[in-house]
Formats: structure tokens, sequence, C-alpha cells
């Protein structure tokens, strides 16, 4: 085979960036990818409608990077968010901006954005073949080229690693850059579920499994130290919670030592003495009715048989017997409803790859290794995760970016 200027491992977000960028540097690119189909997380991303960046202004981007933020500000000032946007447009995807400056693509459609940029790799001249990369050629302290399963071997000026993380192996990203860093000299931070799902003690969670709450905010503690507070949207599910809220607030769970409580105020609009007054309001209005009717207009349906419950009130109690106790009390519930956290979903399961390759010895400016000379790193395969809300693919456009540039 041909000796290429660069091979890059991995057809995702990063590694496409990458390699369409070099191409049009005159860069003679082969992107290698196991899949047929390329950058298969990408097309699934955002529940199938991908959230391609975040309109923050980069000083809250980098606020909105849980690890190693730092590294990235040559990265997310070289390649913007703005940047992002205008490229996306120019391969004719429209944008939206919603919620919390979330940017979709206008037609909802994750495989418009996956299409497009694999078109855009292509168009700029990067060749690409489908193929699982075994190992890298490495000697004195340089890369030469990659090796692959089926026995061929590539050889390049520079290889990028941008096989992803660990999470949904099934996308193929099954952490194989990992090893290939480790044979360059490279330390691995031990990798980590990061934006997943949370698993509680309380079993009532399966009771209301599907129930979906817009406006509450959530706070994480462990013993009594707030680690993690939001406002948005979560979901109750079989064996605990998810939603955007609760993935976010999973970055902060580091270890499973200690104990872990997700509180939820589910009236967060109010103040504990408005809702009060609300609560009076209601039982005002449902007088003669059981406790347990009156309080249809305060919660989702499938939500009042488990505050009832909790409530320690009678269900049958009318609501004019209701001493002003347990009504306080209710409210109390309402604002600081306790959920006890076991820990978190396998890492098979999360959105997002906490840990990789450590960030010291990867030059933060051009994304080459400083261990090996021709070495470089792009996306999810780095130790650098953020929050939800289109953070982690800014971090792949970003790199994929500046590797493309330095490849
Ligand atoms: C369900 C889900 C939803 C998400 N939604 C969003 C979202 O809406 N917004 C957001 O910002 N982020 C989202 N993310 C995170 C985002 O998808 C990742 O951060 C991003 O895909 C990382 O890009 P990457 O190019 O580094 O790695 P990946 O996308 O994981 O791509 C790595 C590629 O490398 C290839 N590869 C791996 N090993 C080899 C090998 N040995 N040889 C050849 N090829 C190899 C893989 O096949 C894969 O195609 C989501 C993640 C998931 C799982």
């Amino acid at each position: 085979m041909d000796k290429f200027d660069a091979v890059i491992i991995g057809g995702g977000p990063a590694g496409l960036m990458a390699a369409a960028v070099a191409a049009q540097r005159g860069r003679n690119v082969l992107l290698i990818d196991k899949n047929r189909l390329l950058a298969k997380k990408l097309r699934i991303t955002g529940k199938g409608r991908c959230n391609i960046t975040n309109a923050a202004d980069i000083p809250d981007l980098i606020l909105n990077v849980v690890t190693n933020s730092s590294f990235l500000y040559s990265a997310f000032y070289t390649f913007t968010n703005e940047n992002t946007i205008r490229l996306f447009n120019s391969l004719g995807v429209e944008t939206k901006v919603e919620r919390g400056g979330r940017v979709f693509p206008q037609s909802d459609s994750a495989k418009e954005v996956a299409d497009s940029l694999v078109s855009y790799a292509k168009k700029s001249g990067a060749a690409i073949i489908s193929g699982c990369a075994k190992d890298i050629l490495i000697s004195d302290g340089k890369v030469f080229g990659v090796a692959l399963s089926s026995g061929e071997e590539i050889y390049a000026e520079s290889v990028l690693i941008a096989t992803g993380g660990v999470s949904y192996p099934l996308t193929g990203s099954t952490g194989d850059g990992y090893k290939f860093a480790e044979k360059a000299g490279h330390k691995i931070i031990p990798p980590k579920p990061s934006l997943v799902p949370l698993n509680t003690k309380e079993a009532w969670v399966k009771d209301v499994m599907g129930l979906s709450l817009k406006n509450v905010e959530i706070t994480l503690k462990k013993e009594n130290k707030v680690l993690y507070k939001d406002f948005g949207e979560m979901l109750f599910t079989h064996f605990g919670v998810s939603g955007p809220v609760v993935l976010s607030s999973s970055a902060h769970i580091k270890n499973t030592d200690g104990e872990f409580t997700l509180i939820i105020d589910l009236k967060p609009a109010l103040t504990f003495e408005q809702l009060d007054r609300r609560i009076q309001r209601d039982f005002q209005k449902f007088i003669n009715k059981n406790f347990s009717n009156a309080l249809v207009e305060l919660l989702p349906k499938k939500l009042i048989p488990v505050i009832v419950e909790l409530s320690g009130i009678s269900p049958e109690l009318k609501v004019n017997q209701i001493s002003k106790e347990q009504r306080k009390s209710l409210a109390y519930l309402l604002k600081n409803l306790p959920l006890s956290i076991t820990g978190a979903r396998p890492i098979e399961e999360a959105i997002i790859t906490s840990g990789g390759v450590c960030v010291k010895e990867i030059n933060p400016s051009t994304m080459e290794s400083r261990l090996a000379k021709g070495l470089f790193f792009a996306g999810e395969v780095i130790d650098c995760d953020a929050y939800t809300g289109g953070y982690n693919l800014q971090i792949a456009f970003s790199t994929g970016y500046l590797a493309g540039e330095n490849i």
C-alpha cells in the first residue's frame, strides 16, 4: 500500500473533522474505521436529533467541561462553536437553537449531520476504508504507521488516534485507542462512566417508570456536601433516574464510596411559603375530598400515590382534617423529594467515557503526543468530558480540527 502523510484511526466526529481539514491542507490522508457505516455513534446522538454544539460563549463552553477544561482552551478558541455551526450550514445542514443554547439540525436528523460530515471528509480528498486497526507502528519514539487486523500494514508520517471511549461499544468505540496510546508510553486515566443514568435504592421509581419531569431542580449531595445543582428535565426508569439533569449530575460521581443523595425540588419556581399557600388554595378547592384526590392540580397523576405514601398522611383523610404541620411537611417533601443513589449504570450505558489519554502528555495547541513524534489524539479518547448540551461533540470537532491542522 502507498505511504500516506497521515493515517486516522476512527471515523467518528473527531476523526472525520481531522480528515477533512488535513486533506484540505493538501495532505494525503487515509481514514480507517472498523464499521462500514461511518460515524455510527454520531447517528444516535441527541436521541437521533444530534445536539451538534452549544451556542454559549467560549468561557461558558469551558465552564461546562467537567474534566480538564483548561486543556481545551486552544482547541475551543481555534475552532469555535460558531465555526461548527457555520461549517454545518455551509454543508447544507440548517441549524436551530433550543433551550439552554443547545444547537440541533433544523431537520432533527442526526443522520443528516453524520452524512454531511462524511461527505465533507470525502469531498475534501480524504481516502476512507473500512478496517480494524490492531496496533500502531512505532520505533525510536516516532510513529510510522498502523497495523490492521487483516495483517496489512499502512505506513504514514503521522497517526491520529480518534477511536473514542468505551461507552456504547456496539457503535465501535471499544477502547482500542488506549492500548495504542499505552504502547507509545502514554498514561491512561482509568475509564469511568459519565453522563450515565443512576440506580436508586427506592423501589417506588419503578411505579413511575417513564414519567418525565420537565422543570425540576435537582441537587446531588455526597453526605452533606453539595456536588451539583441543576434545573431542567429528568426521567424515572425501572432502575432509578435518567434524563439530562441526572446525566449531568452523574459526571460528579467519581467513585461510589460514600452516600449519595439526589434531592428533587418538584416546584422550583415557588418558594416554600408560596408553595404552602398554593397547597392551601388547592385544599380549599377540594375541601371535602380525600387527601389522595386533592393533589390532581399540583402533581402528575403517576406521582400522586408516591407522594401520598411518602407524606405519611393517610390517603383517606379528608382534606379539611389535615393539620398545618402535615401540610407544611407535604410542602417540604415536594421541594425536597429524596432519592438514595446506589451507583451508576455500567459504562456501556454511559453517554460519555470519563478518563482516557492523560492530557499532560498531549500538546494542547496541536494535539500531538509529547512522547511520540507524529502521534496525535482527538475526541473522546482524550481525558476530557463535559455535561450534556452539545459540549462533547464540540470537544470532538475542536480537537479534531486542531489535529487536522497539524498532522
Ligand atoms: C446515546 C448517545 C447520545 C449522545 N448525544 C450527544 C449529543 O447530542 N451531543 C453531544 O455533544 N454529544 C453526544 N454524545 C457524545 C458524542 O457522541 C461523543 O462524544 C462523540 O461521538 C465522540 O466522538 P469521537 O470521534 O471522539 O468518537 P466516536 O464517535 O466514538 O468514534 C470513534 C470511531 O472510532 C472507530 N474505531 C474504534 N476503534 C477502532 C479501531 N481499532 N480501528 C478502526 N476504527 C476504530 C469506531 O468504530 C468509531 O466509529 C452522545 C453519546 C451517546 C452514546
